[in-house]
């Protein structure tokens, strides 16, 4: 009896110690991260059509199919390389994203958020009265690693001169849309999912797009029109015109709020 216990603490079966604790909540917390990073993105999909495999392979080996098993047993291995394929561009965001956010933790989160949303909205505007279009997307929990990847991957911090510039008609950069992460302008001249849904005639595609990614994600589209000279945000597939740059902010600041995980 004392030996049969010593044995099975000797494996290291039955003890619990601090490191396990730490091993658990690390482990959760890694995997709390993961489904963050993919939640709402193609990842989702995947993940649905892998619990059906796994299911599938639960069962053919509860029933002891061998061939059924084996065949699902390479599909599980070959599967792993083809996602890494497969979401190679998400994965480099996600390694991207892990490099750049060591200095962020020395500003408070909700300083950074509500001087990004004051920036955006003054570079909105701004862009407005110069009667230059632009269109920025405002990254939330789903990520626009995907879109980041259509167009030049750029750093720079949040600024409404620079933005100004980016969208004037000279820049290389005006073409397309500028993707901001927290305070960070990531990427600029991408190329956003158009609507299909009927639209007024008067809205071109750079409102389509705005739009479309609004439908797809969770992202806050800031447009500004050159024809009307206006600002306007497409959020959960509306479209709403902003009348002042102080509601612009207020609409960033607080939606940055509600958004929290
Ligand atoms: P505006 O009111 O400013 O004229 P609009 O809705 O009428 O906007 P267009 O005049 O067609 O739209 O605007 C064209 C611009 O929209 C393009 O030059 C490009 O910068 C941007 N754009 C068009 N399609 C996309 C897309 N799929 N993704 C990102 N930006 C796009
Ligand atoms: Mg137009």
């Amino acid at each position: 009896m004392a030996r049969g216990d010593r044995l099975v603490s000797s494996s290291g079966l039955l003890t619990f110690g601090w490191r396990d604790l730490l091993e658990i909540a690390l482990v959760a917390y890694m995997l709390y991260r993961l489904l963050l990073l993919i939640s709402g993105t193609r990842a989702v999909q995947m993940l649905a059509g892998i619990v059906v495999l796994v299911l599938a392979y639960s069962v053919a080996w509860l029933l002891k199919l061998t061939t059924v098993t084996w065949v699902l047993g390479l599909a599980f291995t070959y599967g792993a390389f083809a996602a890494v394929v497969i979401f190679q561009p998400e994965l480099r965001a996600a390694l991207a994203n892990l490099g750049q956010r060591r200095l962020g933790f020395l500003l408070k989160r909700d300083e950074r958020q509500a001087d990004a949303a004051g920036v955006l909205a003054d570079a909105a505007f701004r862009l407005a009265r110069l009667g230059v279009g632009a269109i920025i997307a405002v990254e939330k929990d789903v990520s626009l690693g995907t879109f980041v990847q259509s167009g030049t991957p750029l750093v720079m911090q949040v600024q409404a001169d620079l933005l100004t510039a980016m969208f004037a008609r000279t820049s290389p950069l005006h073409d397309g849309a500028v993707i901001v992460r927290g305070d960070r302008v990531v990427a600029a001249g991408c190329i956003l999912p158009l609507t299909s849904a009927p639209m007024d005639r008067a809205y071109g595609t750079r409102h389509r797009a705005a739009l479309g990614l609004s439908e797809e994600t969770d992202a806050v589209v800031i447009v500004v029109s050159e024809e009307r000279e206006e600002v306007s945000i497409a959020v959960d597939g509306h479209l709403r015109r902003m009348g002042s740059e102080r509601e612009l902010r207020t609409y960033l600041v607080a939606r940055e709020q509600s958004g929290r995980v």
